[in-house]
């Protein structure tokens, strides 16, 4: 009993230097931009969060009909090429990505993860949409990047429409709309990362956007 309880422990001990979080730059994407997400995320969740050194693009996930990235794709290559002492990894890329959407094949989106799981991964693609400035680009990025996240921890889809965990479905208005996690999902979140505090909002993710 004693050795299963010791061996429980080693498996799920996190060495000091592992981060909680990483996030990894794939192919042509803004270091200065990438640094001040995790920041942010950082800030928001009351996690560890480490960038990881830059990655190329894996060719295998290319959808070269659309000149696009399959998220899915990137999500597996994230998992593989990762450490997996890391709990969570999301990519960050500048490329178009895109999933499947009911009958549709390949539907462009601006982020992808798995519920309760390791990887995720979110593209600034869209984010300039409508001429955004640059603290515009960045409260997206921060929402977006907060969403997923929030998904490999655990929070499914929400329907309060302003909710951080909302699904967008890919349009950039309903990013614009958030205003945060609502009191639900603030509590879920709350019980599974103890450090999350429910009552600070993420100070760019909840500036007012028009
Ligand atoms: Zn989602
Ligand atoms: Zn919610």
């Amino acid at each position: 009993m004693l050795t299963s309880c010791i061996l429980a422990l080693t498996l799920f001990s996190r060495p000091a230097s592992v981060p909680e979080v990483a996030l990894q730059p794939l192919g042509d994407v803004d270091a200065g931009v990438v640094e001040g997400l995790a920041r942010e995320l950082s800030s928001f969740f009351g996690l560890s969060v480490a960038v990881l050194p830059h990655e190329p693009l894996p060719e295998s996930a290319y959808y070269a009909p659309r000149g696009r990235y399959r998220a899915e794709d990137l999500v597996s290559f994230l998992d593989q090429v990762t450490s997996s002492a890391i709990p969570h990894v999301l990519g960050v890329t500048s490329r178009d990505i895109s999933a499947p959407k009911g009958e549709i094949a390949d539907w462009g989106v601006l982020g992808v993860a798995r519920l309760g799981g390791r990887p995720g991964i979110v593209s600034t693609y869209r984010l300039r949409a409508g001429g955004a400035s640059d603290a515009l680009f960045a409260a997206r990025l921060d929402r977006v990047a907060a969403h997923e996240l929030g998904h490999t921890l655990g929070l499914p889809h929400c329907d309060a429409p302003r909710c951080l965990m909302n699904d967008a479905r890919g349009r950039i208005r309903s990013v614009d709309a958030s205003t945060g996690l609502c009191a639900r999902c603030a509590r879920a979140l709350a019980e599974r990362t103890s450090r999350f505090n429910s009552s600070q909002a993420p100070s760019r993710a909840s500036a007012r956007t028009p």
